[in-house]
């Protein structure tokens, strides 16, 4: 395959050399996994160009960082070694550099198989946008108590589940829980959840961590970050509301979420980046930055019901969110909380000012209230076994993207009895 003709192709689409965004996968008929890195519909096998020499500079040490089934090893390698692995990979692809003869290092993108890209140590929610936060406590406690008296102070967040979260094309189960007893004084009911929803976040992953007892300047925040995914915190919102006093999210969150398989360099988002907005209260000095700390990334929700069209749900912007991935770095490490390589930080529901920018259905239809019209007949309220949600995300200035890709998941009914 001619590399330079793939990198023409590659121009106009959202894999251009300007992304070259990073996964996990297994070549055709080969169970083992590698990382790769898109570029338009193919992907570059990084192990064997490191093989071959092409990283040299990076200095990534005696042992592979890229035959390896997951993205750790090389994003604990550090900021200079990323950015001298993208200048070496840049000069390949604009032809500086001569390809590794006789090598096969290129892959049709649809001939592979894609994994998680990470092995996920440790994950945290935050609930970082206002827009949503103000939204849901409205819906949940009335419009007096839209945001607690915490929430303008700092970034508040819960920590996650890692085990259950699976890579985009993953089947999501209905779970089982606990739900509110009708009478108040009898039992809780337990059954499928039939208030199944999705929450569109953006989720980055950790490079190199902090040592426990230490914690990270929002100044530093920055260099901790390797890169973006799209990210689906599914969220059932009838075992939700039930459980969650007084400790917050259990089992309405941790049965499953989804992440992208494509992992966008943070360095590639630089080009993108914007003020974001105005904190008022002004965040104690540990929370305050000089540096814009928002990113410029499009967000669309879609759901496609069974044999359906698609239905775009909502449309918002990252660049809406409150608190910065800087300031919720600084603010978890704040305690000495150490962060370690693979870790997936998300910055909670992005929602926007509008109604079209909302993003999950507990907003979109207010609770429940305002049923969702699909356009083919269809409406929904909450997600319907057969379902699928796809987010999708891009950054696009003067007519140039850098693409997210994709993170889908389709509902699956749930077990037919609890003892599954
Ligand atoms: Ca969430």
């Amino acid at each position: 395959m001619d590399l330079l003709k793939i990198v023409r192709d590659a121009e106009s689409s959202e894999f251009s050399p300007r992304n070259l965004p990073y996964c996990v996968f297994s070549p055709p008929q080969e169970p083992s996994a590698r990382v790769g890195v898109r570029l338009g519909n193919f992907l570059l096998d990084m192990g064997v160009l490191e093989s071959a020499g092409l990283f040299k500079q990076a200095a990534l040490g005696p042992k592979s960082v890229f035959n390896q089934p997951s993205l750790n090893a090389f994003i604990a390698c550090g900021k200079t070694a990323w950015h001298e692995v993208r200048r070496a990979l840049l000069a390949l692809l604009s032809g500086a550099r001569r390809p590794p003869g006789g090598l096969s290092f290129i892959y049709p993108r649809q001939s592979v198989l894609l994994r998680l890209p990470v092995e996920i140590g440790d994950y945290t929610d935050f609930y970082a946008s206002k827009h949503h936060a103000s939204n849901v406590g409205e819906v949940l406690r009335g419009k007096d108590q839209r945001l607690l008296n915490n929430w303008l102070r700092l970034p508040v967040a819960y920590h996650g589940r890692a085990s259950s979260i699976v890579v985009s094309g993953a089947g999501i189960r209905r779970p089982w829980g606990q739900t509110r007893p009708r009478d108040p004084n009898g039992p809780p009911e337990f059954s499928p959840s039939a208030r199944l929803d999705f929450e569109l976040e953006v989720g980055y992953l950790i490079g190199p961590g902090n040592s426990l007892g230490d914690s990270i300047s929002i100044k530093a925040a920055e260099d901790h970050i390797f890169g973006l995914v799209l990210l689906n915190d599914w969220s059932a919102r009838d075992i939700q509301s039930w459980e969650y006093q007084p400790l917050g999210p259990f089992l309405g969150k941790n049965f499953a979420t989804t992440i992208s398989p494509w992992v966008v360099p943070l360095e590639a988002l630089q080009p993108y980046r914007v003020a974001g907005p105005k904190q008022d209260p002004a965040p104690l000095p540990y929370l305050q930055s000089e540096q814009d700390g928002a990113f410029d990334i499009q967000l669309e929700a879609w759901l496609t019901p069974p044999n359906g069209q698609p239905h775009r749900l909502c449309y918002t912007n990252f660049s809406y969110l409150y608190w910065s991935m800087a300031q919720q770095i600084a603010h978890h490490t704040s305690n000495g909380c150490n962060l370690r390589p693979g870790d997936l930080l998300a910055s909670g529901t992005v929602s926007g000012p509008e109604k079209s920018e909302r993003g999950c259905l507990l907003e979109l239809t207010w609770g429940g209230d305002e049923p969702i019209d699909l356009g083919d007949g269809n409406q929904r309220v909450w997600l319907q076994d057969g379902d699928e949600l796809t987010i999708t995300g891009w950054c696009e200035r003067e007519g140039a993207r850098i693409g997210f890709g994709s993170n889908s998941g389709r509902i699956i009914p749930a077990h037919p009895s609890p003892q599954h």
